[in-house]
């Protein structure tokens, strides 16, 4: 899982900046899945070594134009290249409306594979793999924070210690993949979790923006590997914060604290803090950090692994009846 950043202003791009968008890349599956796509994000996915042609899900907050206006221009795209990859899209319930009108005005046809999904609160996609949830959050029109868990992925089952171990083998190597606990005719109880690897467990990213502080982000956030979470403000700018629904680099910070994440990461900055501005973004990142000292500024382009987690077992331990 690596997240690459493609906008990381809020309402206008700037020389630098992009308006938002944020791309999920899955390795394993060969997925890219794209969260928000502001206007020019075309251009920034062909500047990136994110491939547009992978994308398969792409999740919109909410209908304000910097989260949207680059949609239906990177749907047209798709097309022409001949993507037949389908494309589910998920967002509030204005936007099979917007990308309908946009493609009657424009005289084009959506694609088949492209399939528009209302979202609400809780959790509205589930594979083997993930589990995808959304939250109501803050804002001046309904906007959704969005969650994905990996799911924990069963360490790999040792046949060969099974075997050394005397387990005959049959139907009781499946209980013990699962991690079931059997008893052998011998006596022997076995713990099967003895005998699988190395269990992995899934990660948590959360995408939260446009918002101002709020316990439904907190809750959304809870033990997150990484929470992407907007400030668009510096503290000192917080009265704009609260007249726009929007996060201060503290509240993003108190968001995280709040949730006990791992890693914060800030986006959607306002354009403000450029050069001559009192305050710059290293202002922001500093209040924050003072907060929640696991924190880092986005930037365009930039690009983050998130790191698995691996458990190690416990040594094998086998008890005997006597
Ligand atoms: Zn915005
Ligand atoms: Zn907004």
């Amino acid at each position: 899982m690596e997240i690459t950043f493609l906008g990381t202003s809020s309402g206008v791009p700037t020389r630098s900046r992009n308006v938002s968008s944020v791309a999920l890349r899955l390795q394993q599956r060969g997925e890219v899945w794209l969260f928000d796509c502001g206007e020019g994000t075309q251009h920034q996915l062909s500047k990136s070594d994110v491939k547009a042609s992978q994308i398969t899900k792409i999740f919109i907050t909410h209908m304000h134009g910097d989260h949207i206006y680059g949609l239906m221009g990177l749907i047209a795209s798709c097309n022409l290249a001949g993507n037949r990859q389908p494309i589910e899209i998920y967002g509030p319930q204005e936007l099979d409306n917007y990308l309908r009108s946009c493609a009657q005005y424009s005289h084009f046809k959506l694609p088949y594979g492209i399939r528009i999904n209302e979202i609400s609160s809780g959790t509205f996609y589930e594979d083997n793999e993930f589990i995808i949830s959304a939250k109501l959050l803050r804002h001046r029109i309904p906007a959704h924070g969005y969650c994905v868990i990996e799911k924990d992925r069963p360490g790999r089952f040792d046949v060969k210690k099974a075997v050394s171990l005397g387990i005959p083998p049959g139907p009781i190597y499946g209980e013990l993949k699962q991690g079931k606990t059997i008893q052998l005719d011998d006596g022997r109880f076995i713990r099967g979790q003895d005998l699988c690897g190395k269990v992995e467990k899934g990660r948590k990213l959360i995408y939260c923006t446009d918002t101002i502080f709020c316990e439904e982000a907190v809750e959304l956030a809870r033990n997150a590997d990484i929470l992407i979470h907007e400030a668009t403000f510096a503290h000192q700018d917080s009265q704009l914060a609260f007249e726009r629904l929007h996060s201060t680099s503290t509240m993003a910070a108190q968001v995280a604290l709040g949730a006990k994440a791992k890693k914060l990461i800030l986006t959607h900055f306002s354009p403000r803090y450029a050069p001559g501005n009192n305050l710059q973004l290293s202002d922001l990142l500093n209040e924050a950090k003072a907060i929640f000292p696991n924190t880092i500024l986005a930037h365009d382009f930039m690009t983050y692994s998130i790191p698995r987690h691996i458990e190690q077992n416990k040594s094998i331990k086998l008890k005997s009846i006597s």
